[in-house]
């Protein structure tokens, strides 16, 4: 069962007035040119915020080889999948990744405070077969990569694999029925199976600032942290900012849990807040001993289902994680129906149970953050899901050091200069830059994320075919494309979790299941039908709301294409409504699966 706890708590609601405020809010921020961003896949100049701080680059021979399987990425998709090719029997598997090791997102954000706010029972895959329980309730970034490392080392996948390699261009040739896999190490690989698990937070988003190259300081985002600058290491104190001024733009998910560490460690830290976030109640401890003696098998898939089901306003018995996403994201996801109530009534209930939940996240500010003037600017003033809402308990009490300044830039940074920052017509000297600027996500499309040519029949790239959206049967396969495989992502004609592991498991499990089918059937080549692919199209776009109405008012965001939500495209979506049906989705492909006849496939 689900409780909103904001239901009977006193506050006044009057729909105009807040309408008002919301819009005013939005107004300040919904600029010309605040979605501008480099380009930092091709432009030389900020080339060295893309290198690994990690991992040496280790000089190597180009390899010619003829694998089974290439999986571009080596994140918890790419991982997820090498298991499930491994489970169906295949023997050779290269993953290819930029970063030199496995981990994805969790390779990279190595940030202080680094944390995953999905509860770690259901976000690290595989814990029943690793027979591993989190640390923590929430566990942080570090302990997350170590046991994505386990799974690749369990399942051998790490040998093979080629790191700090990036694919160049692939090509799908008919006349030997596999994929040739360029990199940008001169190798070349020839597979039956191309698996494409590119990630959906893979490129850092850094905004175009006037005069930023000028900067003399140091300057990296936080999916790069320089430990070698900072000191420190992944949830150790930074020594070596004692002297420095450090200015922390963005405060989104990644920025706010940054922000206690580098309090605690820098001289000051400038703090530049576009948008301030709406952060609730992170509550996160120890895994309790006894916990693990409370599991059965099973447990990890049934919590999943359990949190999901709650996230799609299913009825559950108990809400086993009962935390923000289920008590709060959920409710305003799934606001109550009302018997008899007409659509009005019905929206304006779910604009006030949203109202009181915001209202709610802005009292919270109130009792952590001493100085009223302050607490004022952290106040987020906007309807609920218009931002990915965050979780934190030690954020706010950051603004009460006295070398914390909270620097409130609704339209931005204006520039940077040699030695610092101009921002709401203020200079700022600083000696660090740190973007936390965070990721082209969800309306990047697929041949952008992935970052190479991907060469079909006929010579059509996925760019040319996917140019007015994508096109695919069960957001996995495209026709064109024989033998290639896409892991499930958001807006890409499947489903999207919040968890999104949850996701990934299930995209690699069909992925298994259908390499051990085709295996079985002596089938070599398969590729989409039109009828299946146009299919799938139209029932992705038949169930398209255009959320224009409801996000247009709302504060700029990525959840709303920075203020345009009508350029968001209606095959550019989920299969469902909204976020999409996922269990309506896994059943589907679950019975296509058993029934074993390839149904909208031509096979060969
Ligand atoms: P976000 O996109 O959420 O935040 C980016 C921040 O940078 C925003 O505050 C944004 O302001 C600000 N910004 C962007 N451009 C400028 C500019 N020109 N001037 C000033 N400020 C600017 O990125 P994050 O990395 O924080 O998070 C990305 C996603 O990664 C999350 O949504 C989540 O999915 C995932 N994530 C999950 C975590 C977890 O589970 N704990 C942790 C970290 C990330 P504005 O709001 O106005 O756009």
């Amino acid at each position: 069962m689900t409780t909103t706890p904001s239901e009977g708590s006193a506050v006044t609601f009057d729909p105009e007035e807040v309408h008002a405020k919301y819009l005013a809010e939005r107004d300040r921020r919904l600029i010309p040119g605040r979605a501008e961003i480099r380009d930092l896949a091709h432009d030389e100049r900020v080339a060295g915020y893309r290198a690994d701080p990690f991992t040496p680059r280790t000089e190597r021979d180009a390899i010619t080889d003829d694998p089974d399987v290439v999986i571009v990425g080596g994140g918890i998709a790419g991982l997820l999948a090498g298991v499930h090719l491994r489970k169906a029997g295949i023997e050779r598997i290269r993953i290819v990744d930029h970063a030199g090791g496995v981990g994805g997102t969790w390779y990279w954000n190595r940030y202080p405070g680094v944390m995953c706010d999905v509860e770690s029972y259901q976000y690290l895959p595989l814990l029943e077969e690793l027979d591993y329980l989190p640390s923590r309730r929430y566990a942080f970034g570090e302990e997350i990569r170590l046991h994505l490392q386990s799974i690749a080392d369990r399942f051998d996948l790490v040998s093979d694999a080629l790191f700090h390699t990036g694919v160049s261009r692939s090509v799908w040739h008919d006349d030997t029925g596999r994929w040739t896999v360029h990199t940008d190490r001169g190798d070349e690989l020839s597979c039956r199976y191309y698996v494409l698990a590119v990630g959906i937070l893979n490129l850092m988003k850094l905004p175009a600032i006037p005069g930023m190259d000028a900067f003399a300081g140091k300057a990296f985002h936080t999916a790069r942290w320089d430990y070698e600058y900072t000191g420190g290491a992944t949830g150790e104190p930074l020594t070596e900012l004692g002297d420095k001024t450090v200015a922390l733009i963005g405060t989104g998910a990644s920025g706010l849990q940054a922000l206690p560490p580098l309090a605690e460690a820098a001289q000051h830290v400038y703090v530049f807040q576009r948008t301030p976030s709406a952060i609730g109640v992170r509550g996160n401890r120890p895994t309790d001993p006894s916990f693990a003696e409370t599991l059965t098998p099973g447990w990890q898939k049934a919590r999943m289902d359990n949190f999901q089901s709650i996230m799609l306003g299913r009825p559950v018995e108990a809400d086993l994680t009962d935390d923000g996403w289920t008590r709060h994201y959920a409710a305003v996801q799934n606001p109550p129906r009302i018997k008899g109530a007409s659509l009005r009534e019905f929206m304006l209930r779910a604009e006030e149970l949203d109202y009181r939940i915001m209202e709610e996240h802005r009292a919270r500010i109130d009792e952590l953050v001493t100085d009223p003037g302050v607490a004022a600017i952290l106040k987020p003033y906007y309807r609920y899901l218009c931002k990915r809402p965050c979780f934190h308990d030690e954020y706010y009490d950051a603004f009460n050091r006295a070398n914390v300044t909270l620097v409130d830039c609704p339209t931005g940074i204006e520039k940077i200069t040699e030695h610092g920052l101009i921002a709401a017509g203020r200079q700022y000297e600083v000696d660090c830059i740190v973007y936390s600027t965070g990721f082209e996500a969800e309306v990047t499309p697929l041949q952008r994320r992935a970052g190479h040519e991907i060469v079909g029949r006929d010579g059509l790239t996925l760019a040319q075919k996917w140019a007015d959206g994508a096109a695919s049967l069960f957001g996995m396969m495209s026709r064109g494309f024989p033998n290639m495989f896409v892991m499930p992502a958001p807006g890409q004609q499947s489903v999207v979790t919040v968890n999104y592991t949850q996701l990934a498991v299930f995209g690699a499990e069909f992925i298994g299941g259908m390499v051990a089918l085709l295996e079985k059937q002596g089938i070599t080549v398969f590729d989409v039908s039109a009828a299946a692919e146009a299919d799938w199209i139209q029932q992705i776009v038949d169930t398209y709301v255009d959320p224009s109405a409801v996000m247009s008012a709302c504060t700029p965001s990525r959840l709303n294409n920075e203020g345009d939500p009508g350029g968001i495209k209606a095959r550019d979506t989920n299969w469902g409504r909204g976020f999409g049906d996922f269990f309506g989705y896994r059943d589907l492909l679950e019975n296509w699966l058993a029934a074993g006849d390839f149904d909208g496939l031509e096979t060969a």
